[in-house]
């Protein structure tokens, strides 16, 4: 069976199971009854969601085809738009404890709101499959921001680019802002969908210093919303020329990629980006000692907007220390 018709093929399926544009939204029930945000995440239902999407949007010729956002993000490292105003809000005390306090259950549910599931549908040249590729990315403001690394968009092979929020709502993902290939991220705009709720993203903080205790959600190796927590490990400069980079201690593996790094008031300030096993003997895979995990701060997506937000950044940086 060609490609095209394959893809026909499970867009019938979906059809003929009631499913129109997208498939079945995935559960995410609220367990107990205790009013908290916990959610049960089906793990496989989520990634046949987002696979039923991707595909729906290839059969689909106005869908913005990934060639046509990557050639966007190519050509801007910075754009005219203003950084998102979200309102957050702070728990005093910045300690394990707090997590049982009100403001950090709706600061998780907020960090939870804005986490996405990006897929990329891709082929490897070697069969005639659709893979899918998953990273995470972060909502921005109410306008349907959102930012991610660069290196999950730019799978050799892309066809298509979707992204799901937690309520298992898939979108589209309509246009390449701005990027940075230095600096590994990238600003896109996201289709409203299907039902059009409101989209509600972070806050962009400042860059996070050493000791920061922060909280980071992300799907490592297709395990959907996954928090971790941790602190600010180390600031240092990477690349050339050198851009701040931090280490983190909050855990995350393959697929956290683009995931967003907040601190207690629930604003980003970092995305999860690359890890670096450190072995004694520098011998794979024996003697393993400890893995590092780098983020990007938020300097950098702070960039991808107009000149006038990075000199507001500058001065509520200095004003903040
Ligand atoms: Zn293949």
């Amino acid at each position: 069976m060609s490609r095209v018709a394959r893809t026909l093929a499970v867009i019938a399926t979906l059809a003929a199971a009631g499913c129109a544009r997208h498939a079945a939204t995935p559960s995410v029930a609220r367990a107990g009854n205790t009013g908290s945000a916990i959610a049960l995440m089906e793990d496989l239902t989520v990634e046949r969601t987002i696979r039923a999407a991707a595909l729906s949007a290839l059969a689909h010729p106005d869908a913005p085809r990934a060639s046509a956002v990557l050639s966007q993000l190519a050509r801007r490292t910075t754009s005219t738009l203003a950084v998102p105003q979200v309102a957050t809000r702070c728990p005093a005390v910045a300690t394990h404890a707090a997590a049982l306090s009100p403001a950090h259950a709706a600061t998780l549910r907020a960090l939870r709101r804005a986490t996405l599931v990006i897929g990329v549908l891709y082929t490897c040249g070697a069969c005639q499959e659709w893979h899918l590729s998953l990273g995470t990315g972060a909502l921005l403001g109410d306008q349907g921001l959102a930012v991610t690394n660069l290196h999950v968009l730019q799978r050799p092979g892309a066809a298509v680019f979707v992204a799901m929020t937690a309520d298992g709502r898939v979108h589209g993902v309509s246009a390449g802002i701005a990027a940075n290939t230095h600096r590994d991220v990238a600003l896109v705009r996201l289709s409203p969908g299907k039902g059009a709720r409101p989209m509600r993203g972070l806050a962009l903080g400042t860059d996070p210093a050493q000791g920061t205790p922060v909280w980071l959600m992300s799907h490592p190796n297709r395990r959907f919303y996954f928090l971790s927590h941790g602190h600010v490990a180390r600031t240092y400069l990477a690349g050339t020329p050198p851009a701040p980079m931090v280490e983190i201690s909050a855990a995350f593996a393959r697929g956290s990629s683009g995931g967003p790094v907040v601190d207690r008031c629930g604003r980003l300030v970092g995305l999860a980006t690359n890890t670096r096993s450190v072995y004694y003997r520098d011998k794979p895979p024996r003697d393993l000692q400890m893995v590092l995990r780098r983020a990007v701060p938020v300097s950098a997506v702070r960039a991808l907007f107009g000149p006038n937000e990075r000199v507001a950044h500058s001065a509520s940086a200095a004003s903040s220390r």
